[in-house]
């Protein structure tokens, strides 16, 4: 999938997740993370049963430790 070496400054890649969080409660702290670890096709729309999408493909992240740079790679199901 990837050759591990950052295309723009041949720095080291390394695996990482991307996530997304709700609103956090200030007094708790208590909040929901997800990990962003799907794909669905651009013009997917939500089920009108679950309100998810159908993924297409899984989805992993990458970041170059020299620049900084994020990559992400699909995967087809
Ligand atoms: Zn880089």
């Amino acid at each position: 999938m990837t050759n591990n070496k950052c295309p723009d400054c041949n720095g080291e890649l390394t695996k990482i997740i991307l996530f997304g969080r709700s609103w956090e409660n200030p007094l708790s702290r208590a909040a929901s993370d997800a990990d962003l670890s799907f794909y669905a096709e651009g013009e997917a729309k939500r089920s009108g049963l679950s309100g998810k999408f159908k993924p297409k493909g899984d989805v992993e992240s990458f970041l170059c430790n020299e620049c900084g740079r994020i990559f992400l790679f699909g995967t087809v199901k």
